[in-house]
């Protein structure tokens, strides 16, 4: 038997970044929970196709194609979601992307592109989600850092500012909001199995170098991010606010 505290049914999420990779995974999982999905990509055919796929695994999955770095785009997403009567119970910011250059050598457009994507998007869209979830009084707000939310990195620098800023913007929109009945916590993966980390997986010293450093000597799978992210999504999270889980196997807790 199903336990009714993890259960979505009748709640409408929101996952960004769900055409691949973890949030596609996440999106999946908040389905099998119950919930009705908001899939988002800046590509609407490979919205669309995402879509579809879920459609056709049983989930109710509707399409939202936007950037999530255009405030303008958000905000006009966020009106059509209302003139359609989506009401957004779980908002999942997890659109991300890496770009790795020695900092010397980093130009300010690119520091631009990776702080907007991974930080500022979850500003623009959390706080659109939650000027509609303040009035109603509840609302869950997932947030995906990174283990580099507490370790630097050479070469990822403004990925590890960003990732960094989404704890304390977690952090943040529990202060403000927790009064108002939402709830927002984060999620850290690990080095986990997605597009983003090709070249890596591919690299046999980098590849030896994550399984060398992780207790679990392996990767991660983005289906092993489920279990967090139906637990913040859910009543089972109803008096965590402002946490992070790290989805890491073990990587943070050992030097
Ligand atoms: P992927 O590159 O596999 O997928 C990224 C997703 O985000 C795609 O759906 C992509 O679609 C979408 N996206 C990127 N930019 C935008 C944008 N501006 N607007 C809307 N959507 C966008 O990444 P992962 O699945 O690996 O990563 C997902 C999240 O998890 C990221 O925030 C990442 O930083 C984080 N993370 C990943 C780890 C890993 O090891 N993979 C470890 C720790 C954290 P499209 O390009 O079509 O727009």
């Amino acid at each position: 038997m199903t336990n009714r505290l993890f259960d979505l049914s009748g709640r409408t999420a929101l996952i960004t970044g769900s055409t691949r990779g973890l949030g596609n995974a996440i999106a999946r999982g908040l389905g099998d929970a119950g919930a009705r999905l908001i899939l988002n990509g800046r590509s609407a055919d490979a919205v669309a196709t995402a879509a579809a796929a879920l459609r056709e695994d049983g989930h109710t999955a509707f399409e939202a194609a936007f950037d999530v770095t255009s405030e303008a785009e958000v905000v006009r997403t966020f009106e059509r979601f209302d003139a359609e009567g989506l009401e957004i119970d779980i908002l999942v910011n997890n659109a991300g992307i890496q770009h790795r250059q020695p900092m010397v050598d980093l130009a300010l457009a690119d520091w631009q592109r990776v702080i907007d994507t991974n930080l500022t998007s979850a500003f623009l869209l959390g706080r659109e989600a939650a000027r509609r979830m303040i009035p109603r009084g509840h609302g869950k707000i997932v947030n995906i850092g990174s283990l580099t939310s507490e370790l630097a990195r050479a070469t990822v620098i403004p990925y590890t500012v960003a990732k960094g800023g989404v704890k304390m913007l977690t952090k943040g929109m529990a202060a403000e909001w927790a009064k108002s009945g939402i709830q927002a916590n984060a999620i850290g993966p690990g080095y986990m199995l997605t597009d983003m980390n090709e070249a890596l997986i591919n690299n046999p010293q980098f590849d030896a170098w994550v399984k060398g450093r992780t207790p679990a000597e392996r990767w991660g799978r983005p289906e092993e991010l489920v279990g967090a992210a139906v637990f913040l999504s859910s009543a089972a999270s109803d008096y965590v606010n402002g946490q992070m889980i790290y989805v890491d196997g073990g990587m943070l807790s050992v030097l």
